[in-house]
């Protein structure tokens, strides 16, 4: 059983917190950088990304988080999470933690369709679709070399994956189905 850390700053990280532990593993909200020591994992929850961005500068995490990363700490960041590992944010020049070779655009599915829920297929959890719930949820644009996209949704990628870093446009933490949670918690073999 593996301690991972929920960075609970600001948006839904209770929710992740509920998968993980229905997964088997043991969450820690964490609120404090010192805490990333004791975990195995990392989870950025979704929310609003420059809040948590300027909670992240506030409390000492930006480095920190770098560090973690950068040192095969495996991080899942969901929909504002996503937008914060991206190296690039579209039009946006707010604080970014950068990890992952990706582009992403915020709120990018449009205002009409500020949220909605829709299957998404994901060829590395099986045959079954997971129940995406997006809300104002970006999109990847961009993606480096070694980013594998593992889940598109209309001709937008949804889902990608570079070394143990993952990062998903939509909330899966907000449904029952904790495959996703379950193929992250997997990097930690
Ligand atoms: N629109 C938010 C942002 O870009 C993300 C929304 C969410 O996490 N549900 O920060």
């Amino acid at each position: 059983m593996a301690t991972v850390g929920i960075l609970a700053l600001q948006g839904a990280f209770r929710e992740h917190a509920r998968s993980v532990a229905a997964c088997g593993h043991h969450p820690v909200e964490v609120r404090k950088p010192a805490q990333l020591a004791d975990c195995q994992a990392l989870i950025i929850p979704g929310g609003e990304s420059t809040a948590i961005g300027e909670l992240m500068v506030r409390f000492n995490f930006i480095d920190e988080v770098r560090r973690f990363g950068a040192a095969g700490g495996p991080i899942f960041g969901t929909c504002a999470g996503m937008v914060l590992l991206a190296k690039e944010i579209e039009g946006s020049a707010q604080l970014r933690l950068g990890l992952m070779d990706i582009a992403v655009k915020r709120n990018a599915f449009g205002r009409q369709v500020e949220s909605f829920e829709a299957d998404i297929h994901v060829p590395a959890l099986g045959e079954e679709p997971v129940r995406g719930v997006f809300i104002r949820a970006p999109y990847v644009t961009a993606v480096g070399q070694g980013v594998e996209t593992l889940a598109s949704f209309d001709g937008k990628v949804v889902l990608v994956r570079q070394g143990r870093l993952l990062a998903a446009a939509f909330h899966p933490e907000l449904t029952t189905d904790t495959r996703l949670h379950a193929y992250f918690l997997k990097f930690l073999d």
